[in-house]
């Protein structure tokens, strides 16, 4: 028979709630940094469970606060974690976890939009892109302004095997605004379809795991929170270097109601737009009628691959933006006008 006591799980020693957290470090929360907390231990329990089997896993905790998610993963059997909070005032509660939990913790005051992260795991965690996931994940509930961006910044760094995922394709169980999770997971047709859901579903598997009524919060938010969980593809549907992916997705969904020819063109210099969107459209063989919400992945494949065989045989392509032309025709008009003005 097994000795239970082996086989027994790690567990935090009792601790003042974070409710007692919050009221002894005077943890208002404040509203221009969107903070709201998470108070409930069986929905951060919930949130750690959906990052899947952490046992022995290194986790990277972006945004602790005060550290309601961060007892979650202490209590879920981790070697090691890697909190970075940007406020000051949260770094007391996490050192008092930190000594509930020796050498478990490490705390770091810092910004996850400038963190380095790709030196701080043993190199003995690093996997094969191919191979199954490395035994680190990446867990966090930012506001709802940090996650979008940041999120942007990882499925770069997915597209380029850096940053976090130096490591191999490490997983990320992150939660945003109920209709940003949505609009992340969409599939084709959907409504919610956007260039969110091309950028992250090319590159990963995306699921929304569930959803956190606003009340869960304190203070409450305006909206309901998805919680989403991502693991890098091993190959992406998509190819081409994660800057030219963007700017054709961009440029298809900034008329998200129109065909999507008429995003496509504005690929193109007045001059060649007409032909040279017949010509994109027609290699990558995509009905000019179909709406950007009806686009597949394939479709968005295609009109990469096509799009970056033109900017190759036309140097300047890629660098053309026609908002810019638009900035400088603008320029140029007000200009005119001014001369005239002056001549008068
Ligand atoms: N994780 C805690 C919870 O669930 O109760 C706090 C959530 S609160 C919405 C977001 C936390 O992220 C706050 O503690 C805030 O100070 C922190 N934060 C915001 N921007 C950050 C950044 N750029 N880098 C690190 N932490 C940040």
């Amino acid at each position: 028979m097994a000795a239970a006591g082996k086989l027994s799980t790690y567990r935090l020693p009792p601790l003042p709630t974070i409710r007692e957290i919050i009221k002894l470090f005077r943890l208002r929360a404040l509203k221009q940094l969107s903070q709201n907390f998470l108070l409930d231990l069986r929905l951060t329990d919930k949130i750690v469970r959906k990052a899947g089997n952490l046992t022995n896993a290194y986790v990277y905790e972006v945004g602790p606060g005060p550290g309601g998610i961060t007892r979650s993963i202490l209590n879920a059997n981790v070697a090691e974690l890697l909190v970075v909070e940007k406020d000051t005032r949260f770094i007391p509660g996490l050192q008092m976890l930190s000594d509930a939990a020796p050498g478990k913790l490490r705390i770091v005051h810092g910004d996850v939009l400038t963190f380095n992260i790709e030196k701080t795991f043993p190199e003995s965690l690093k996997r094969q892109w191919e191979d199954d996931p490395p035994n680190i994940h990446i867990i966090g509930n930012l506001p709802f302004s940090v996650s979008t961006p940041l999120i942007i910044k990882w499925l770069e760094n997915v597209s380029h095997r850096d940053g976090p995922f130096v490591y191999g394709r490490t997983q990320m169980t992150l939660t945003f605004q109920k209709e940003v999770a949505e609009r992340l997971t969409a599939s084709t047709g959907s409504t919610q379809r956007s260039r969110l859901s091309i950028m992250a579903q090319y590159l990963c598997h995306v699921q929304h795991v569930f959803t956190i009524p606003g009340q869960a919060f304190l203070p409450k938010p305006e909206v309901d929170v998805g919680v989403v969980h991502f693991t890098p593809l091993i190959q992406p549907t998509i190819t081409q270097p994660f800057k030219l992916v963007e700017k054709v997705v961009q440029n298809v969904f900034q008329f998200r109601r129109k065909y999507c020819y008429r995003g496509l063109s504005m690929l193109f210099p007045e001059a060649q737009r007409l032909e040279s969107t017949g010509k994109l459209l027609q290699l990558a063989d995509v009905d000019p009628t179909l709406r950007p919400c009806h686009l597949s992945l394939l479709h968005f494949k295609r009109l990469c691959d096509v799009y970056r065989k033109m900017c190759d045989e036309d140097p300047h392509l890629f660098a053309y933006s026609f908002r810019e032309e638009l900035k400088q025709n603008k320029g140029r008009t007000q200009k005119e006008a001014a001369r005239e003005t002056h001549s008068l």
